[in-house]
């Protein structure tokens, strides 16, 4: 199947109005024109399963999400400088969500922006500067953040006082993970000190999503973070990929790790497609920024943003969206386990939930990555209309993400389809 000529002219034209930065994914790029729940449809009507996508994280389109969303729209829509119960409800029903110890919200329009103001947080109450990320992070697009965020590539320039640790092993490779990642952290902290830098932040996707998608042992962060926090650093949590109960056990990607974040960060799912973001922290550290500098976010918060958000946590409880993601995510891991056997280019299967990191490997060698078959694989289901992508250094590692409400039947699909793609697939 080639390009048709109304998508040959779709691309020419994005890349003469968009340009360059904008990539796309697929040889074949993919062109939906609707949505409802875990499918998109082209123009020629085609269903294509979604396995990717986590921001319609209830589903797409979803009902209870656009009539909270057009009805808030026609009554009133501004923002935190007037007085309006919404966001305090909201606020309220998303600190129950948190330790008690993080009691208080701020909130964004973008991931990006509640990281920008994490990190401004952190310097503010520290006195430090020096952040800590993974090698191949991702945690957004400001100036700030993009030099956080080195998986942009090489031509963005890190950020000062920047340090980056290898991610996690994956523990078929034997070592003792939480010991590995622990020494990565404080051979950063001693070359902060060799440099005179003082600890600010340690900033983690708690699913490491673009190092490769790392979620186990359960607790492995614990003792990186209590170095860290010995030198007087704070811990962020970025929860933009793992929160709002896609890990399926719990309703945050920190609580596998057994630790209370001093920050943490969210987006993408929080509105179901709605931009809305958020930071929780505690008022200590709240209180003390806040007396330095004032926070007005335009559009973060607003009363559109909070009836969003607050159908998006009635749905996941309502339609039991966590104890799904813990099912059906077990249910895909077995199939995908099982299909190992037959498929010795199943490295590894990683992740919890419905967020799962599929490792492919040449010989089963966790030093020769098999990219190539790795893409040949997305392109292969997506010709088969199944969406999912890749990530990883090497971008060897199947990201298997969809919205939450996918269910057995999907997911058998998917290792079916996946079976016979891989069969496709030449054995190195
Ligand atoms: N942190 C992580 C872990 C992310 O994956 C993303 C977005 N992919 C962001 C932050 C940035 O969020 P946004 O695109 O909403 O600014």
């Amino acid at each position: 199947e080639r390009l048709d000529d109304r998508d040959r002219e779709t691309v020419e034209k994005r890349d003469r109005l968009l340009g360059p930065s904008y990539r796309l994914f697929y040889d074949q790029p993919f062109h939906p024109v609707s949505a409802q729940g875990v499918w998109l449809h082209d123009a020629e009507g085609r269903r294509f399963l979604d396995a990717y996508n986590n921001v319609p994280s209830v589903g797409h389109c979803h009902t209870r999400v656009i009539e909270a969303v057009t009805k808030q729209m026609s009554i009133l829509n501004t923002h935190t400088r007037y007085l309006s119960d919404g966001v305090l409800d909201f606020a309220e029903r998303l600190l129950d969500l948190f330790p008690s110890a993080l009691d208080r919200v701020m909130f964004t329009c973008t991931g990006s922006e509640a990281n920008d103001l994490a990190i401004r947080v952190a310097k503010s109450a520290t006195g430090g500067s020096g952040i800590i990320i993974t090698r191949l992070a991702y945690h957004g697009v400001t100036e700030t953040i993009a030099g956080l965020s080195p998986s942009l590539g090489s031509g963005v320039p890190p950020g000062r006082d920047v340090f980056a640790v290898d991610a996690p092993l994956d523990p078929r490779q034997g070592g003792d993970v939480a010991a590995a990642f622990a020494l990565g952290v404080e051979g950063a902290l001693a070359e902060m000190r060799r440099q005179g830098v003082r600890p600010a932040a340690l900033l983690v996707d708690t699913i490491f999503s673009s190092d490769g998608i790392f979620s186990d042992p359960p607790g492995f962060l614990a003792p990186a973070v209590q170095l860290f926090r010995e030198a007087g650093g704070l811990f962020i949590a970025d929860e933009v990929q793992a929160g709002f109960g896609r890990t399926g056990d719990r309703f945050w990607g920190f609580q596998r790790h057994e630790l209370t974040p001093d920050i943490v960060t969210m987006g993408k799912p929080m509105g179901n497609g709605y931009p809305v973001a958020a930071m929780v922290s505690r008022r200590d550290l709240l209180d003390d920024f806040g007396k330095k500098s004032r926070y007005f976010n335009t559009f973060g918060g607003s009363n559109v943003a909070m009836a969003a958000a607050t159908a998006v946590l009635d749905i996941i409880r309502d339609e039991g969206l966590v104890e799904n993601a813990r099912t059906t995510g077990d249910h895909l891991r077995n199939g995908l386990i099982a299909l190992s056997q037959s498929h010795p280019i199943i490295g590894s299967v990683r992740g919890a939930g419905l967020f799962i990191g599929v490792e492919l490997l040449r010989g089963g060698a966790f030093d020769r990555p098999a990219s190539q078959e790795t893409a040949a694989v997305v392109n292969g289901l997506r010709e088969r209309n199944i969406l999912i992508s890749a990530s990883g250094p090497n971008a060897n590692v199947l990201k298997i993400r969809p919205p939450l409400p996918f269910g057995i039947a999907e997911a058998d699909l998917l290792l079916s389809t996946l079976d016979s793609v891989l069969q496709t697939i030449p054995v190195a």
